[in-house]
């Protein structure tokens, strides 16, 4: 066997060998090459697609970014690579019978090549990688990294957003209302005589009075943009977005008056209530006074303490000094 009939032979081994798919176009579209991957691939010998027109074929990647790249490398000497992102499997490849059957593709990374053959017109070289595995990890990892992400925004032991996720919120409402020329009102709840309801019960139905009174603050809210979060250990805060100070009294009334409504047994609570109760400070910022989130959070902390000195189970509002500063 002479030295080139050895060259061409090893050359068509070797690509019958790689693991990657192998098309080559004429001049005209018409495939001249398809390998021994692609026959795998694809359930498509050799033999019934040489000499065929491409679109002939797959017409419907002449109007896809595959049919782009086809044409500029064979008018324009213009070399592409399609990504699996922006180009979802445009090759029905699949990894097996079962997957064929179930319409599941390879997903694939493309990259259309021009060839120069001497003295013939121009080819072009289209070469298919499998990138399912990879393409799958950055899936499971992407899943992976919203639950991560949801859980340092959420409280372990409530499931409402914590202290981090409020801090975001209510800069971030803060903003908002600015922009918007709108009110913003803030409400500190705090459980009343809770370190004498954990002596008298335990830590372990303290945690559960915790739960059930979170989840009813939660139901009360409405609009998706109120957020309640676990301020720290039994206090709670709430962010309501375009709502003025009357409406947000009439909210942290109904509050009040839903935690109460629980008729959590509480024999140690102050001033002879039988029941676990909340109080609430209210401060809101309005269109006419200057936004500033320490102020307005201060602000709902001065009014949390006038109704714990007031005598607790009960909603006082702090609206003046917000533009103290
Ligand atoms: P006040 O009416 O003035 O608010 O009195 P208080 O007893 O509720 O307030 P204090 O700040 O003295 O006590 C709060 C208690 O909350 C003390 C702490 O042990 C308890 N606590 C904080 N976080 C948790 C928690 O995650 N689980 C339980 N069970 N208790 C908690
Ligand atoms: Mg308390
Ligand atoms: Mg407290």
């Amino acid at each position: 066997m002479d030295l080139e009939a050895n060259r061409l032979g090893l050359l068509e081994s070797v690509l019958g060998a790689v693991h990657v798919g192998a098309i080559v176009l004429d001049g005209a579209g018409r495939i001249v090459l398809w390998n021994r991957w692609m026959e795998q691939y694809s359930a498509m010998p050799a033999g019934d697609v040489l000499c065929r027109d491409f679109y002939a074929l797959f017409p419907e990647m002449r109007s896809q970014r595959i049919g782009m790249a086809i044409q500029q490398a064979l008018a324009s000497n213009f070399p592409s690579l399609l990504s699996q992102t922006l180009n979802k499997s445009p090759f029905p490849l699949h990894a097996d019978h079962a997957a064929a059957a179930r319409g599941e593709r390879l997903q694939q990374a493309i990259a259309v090549t021009p060839v120069a053959l001497a003295g013939a017109e121009r080819h072009c070289l289209i070469q298919i990688t499998d990138v399912s595995i990879a393409a799958n990890r950055e899936k499971v990892l992407r899943e992976q990294a919203m639950v991560l992400r949801s859980q340092t925004f959420s409280d372990g032991l409530t499931g409402v957003a914590n202290r981090r996720h409020f801090d975001v919120a209510i800069d971030k409402e803060q903003r908002r209302a600015k922009r918007n020329n709108a009110s913003l009102s803030l409400l500190m709840i705090d459980i009343d005589c809770f370190k004498a309801y954990n002596d008298h019960y335990g830590h372990q139905q303290g945690d559960q009075c915790l739960i059930q009174v979170s989840a009813a603050l939660a139901a009360m809210l409405h609009r998706s943009t109120d957020l309640l979060a676990r301020y720290g250990g039994e206090e709670f805060a709430i962010i309501l977005p375009d709502t003025d100070a009357d409406q947000a009294m009439l909210m942290a009334e109904a509050l009040r008056q839903r935690v109460l409504a629980l008729a959590i047994e509480h024999r140690c609570a102050a001033e002879g209530r039988q029941h676990v109760t909340v109080s609430v400070g209210l401060a809101t910022l309005s269109p006419q006074q200057p936004f500033d989130v320490p102020a307005l959070i201060g602000a709902a902390d001065r009014a949390l303490y006038a109704a714990k000195h007031a005598g607790r189970n009960r909603v006082a509002a702090h609206q003046h000094e917000v533009c103290d500063r």
